[in-house]
């Protein structure tokens, strides 16, 4: 039974009206937002924008805080809203708040420092001079989300783009679309000034709309295939488009892992979300060493957790759709000589899409299980000769998001980490949790996407950069101005025979 169904009106537009994963109980339905609609939104957040970006960021930081108060004093709303949404648990909707609250925090706190101009004196060749670089709002931010963290994913790029002093127009995903509609309800009540955050609802044509509604950036938030059609349909406008993708995660247990460690690790890292995170560990490999001790450990973990909606450790998938794909993914693994050691069916005797925590072993990388991203509550384990064949396993894929190593030397598990082919990565911990870390950023590598959200780098893509060089001091006539004369090309050829042919040149350049 699918979650949602598309219903086409009389007059053209189309409702779509949506079910609980939890028990699909009927939740609601939205009239998806038309290409005019959207339009017309781009232009009122242009309109906004002007006086939203005259304003400074100590000012800008106001509104942050007033949002943040409206977000503590809504957390019930909103984990509720999440929970109608998408049926997570309640520490997983918690989890949405926090993160929430901690970027509109951070951003309000740091965005004016990271943003403000810097000035440089320049190399020797343009010593008499003085470079500003300043950092300018891009103007109007489209931001589309996937329906995984359906509240995080829509506020966390949103804060960073106000404070960059950009209008945003965020088109949640059509399968959890209430959390993106209340994060418009709630700045109304922050007082932020109409048309700097619109939320429009809507499904991928609603995207395709906002891609070429004459905004000046897009925020991809979602699939490989998606990011590609955005990413062709920004390139072709020559506007800036971060790609927020999809991954494969690996995590390597070494022989010399805390193994309690280990086995908690990587089944909080594949089973956080219900699995349904970009950055969920979705191979392990695990060292002859160790493994049987490794497998013994997380059988018993895996199968301690409670799994329910609201007071449990692992809840159901959102989607029908991604059930059903992974549901595939199991029988290909196991017709290939996969082995069930917990799991691998839905649980029974509810209509929920309630999907066992699985762990699958005698896998290998001929079984999509361990190629596609699963994007579930399930962890294929296979067994490697060492920490080595373990690199080599886990850079065989075409994502490269996140990954962990467990290991007991930290050392050892940095030098590791940096031979994996991803974007981030824990030692020791979950390399998903790199996202909420905003003193760095969070970005893929290979399919896994283009761009960083979060951190200075993910803050200075919602802005334009200019460099302006003023004139300090030196001579009147520069040498390169007219008129051009015959003395002045034979000093520029002793200069350049000084600069870059002697010792002391180069030194001074
Ligand atoms: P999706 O690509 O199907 O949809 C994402 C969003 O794009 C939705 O809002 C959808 O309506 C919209 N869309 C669909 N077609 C479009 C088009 N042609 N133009 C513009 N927008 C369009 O992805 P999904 O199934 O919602 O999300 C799951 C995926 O998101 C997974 O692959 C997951 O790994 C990824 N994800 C990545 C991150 C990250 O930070 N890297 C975070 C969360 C989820």
């Amino acid at each position: 039974m699918a979650i949602f169904e598309v219903l086409e009106n009389a007059d053209a537009s189309k409702t779509i009206r949506l079910k609980s994963p939890v028990d699909m109980s009927a939740i609601g339905e939205f009239t998806v937002t038309t290409p005019e609609q959207v339009k017309a939104a781009v232009v009122k957040a242009k309109k906004a924008q002007i006086a939203w970006a005259a304003l400074s960021y100590q000012q800008r930081a106001e509104h942050l805080a007033r949002l943040q108060k409206v977000l503590l004093d809504s957390t019930d709303e909103i984990m509720a809203t999440i929970a109608k949404d998408s049926g997570k648990a309640d520490m997983e909707c918690i989890a949405e708040v926090i993160g929430a609250c901690d970027a509109t925090q951070y951003y309000a706190k740091h965005a004016g420092k990271m943003l403000k101009d810097t000035s440089k004196r320049p190399h020797l060749f343009f010593g008499m001079k003085k470079l500003v670089r300043t950092y300018k709002p891009k103007g109007v931010v489209g931001i589309i989300t996937p329906w995984n963290f359906p509240f995080a994913t829509t506020i966390v790029p949103t804060v960073q783009a106000l404070m960059a002093g950009n209008a945003v127009v965020v088109k949640p995903s059509e399968v959890t679309p209430f959390s993106g509609q209340l994060l418009a309800e709630l700045v109304k009540r922050a007082g932020i000034p109409d048309g700097i955050v619109q939320v429009l609802l809507g499904d991928g044509s609603t995207g395709a709309a906002l891609c070429e509604a004459g905004v000046d950036k897009i925020h991809f938030t979602g699939s490989v295939r998606t990011g590609k059609i955005v990413g062709e349909v920004c390139a072709r406008q020559l506007i800036s488009a971060t790609l927020e993708l999809g991954g494969k995660d690996p995590a390597i247990v070494c022989a010399d892992a805390d193994l309690d460690r280990a086995v908690k690790g990587v089944a909080n890292g594949a089973l956080f979300n219900t699995g349904q995170v970009c950055a969920s560990t979705e191979r392990i490999y695990v060292v002859e060493a160790v493994y049987d001790e490794f497998i013994k450990g997380l059988v018993a973990e895996v199968k301690s957790l409670r799994q329910n909606s609201g007071d449990a450790d692992v809840s159901c998938m959102i989607w029908d759709k991604q059930l059903t794909m992974i549901e595939t993914q199991i029988k290909d693994a196991t017709d290939k000589g996969a082995q069930v050691l917990a799991g691998g069916q839905r649980q029974q005797g509810r209509d929920g899409l309630f999907l066992e925590p699985t762990i699958l072993v005698n896998v290998d990388h001929t079984m999509l299980i361990m190629t596609d991203e699963t994007f579930g509550p399930v962890l294929p384990v296979m067994k490697v000769a060492n920490e080595e064949e373990a690199i080599l396993m886990a850079n065989d894929s075409p994502y490269g998001l996140s990954g962990s190593v467990w290991t007991a030397d930290n050392k050892r598990g940095l030098q590791m980490a940096k031979q994996l082919d991803s974007g981030g990565c824990g030692v020791n911990e979950f390399g998903g949790n790199v996202y909420g870390c905003h003193e760095g950023s969070f970005g893929g590598s290979k399919e896994s996407g283009l761009g960083y959200v979060n951190g200075e780098i993910g803050l200075k893509s919602f802005c334009k950069v200019q460099h302006i060089l003023i004139h300090k001091f030196g001579p009147k006539n520069e040498g390169n101005w007219f008129p051009y004369e015959v003395k002045t090309v034979e000093d520029m050829k002793k200069f350049l025979k000084f600069m870059f042919g002697t010792a002391i040149g180069r030194w001074l350049s």
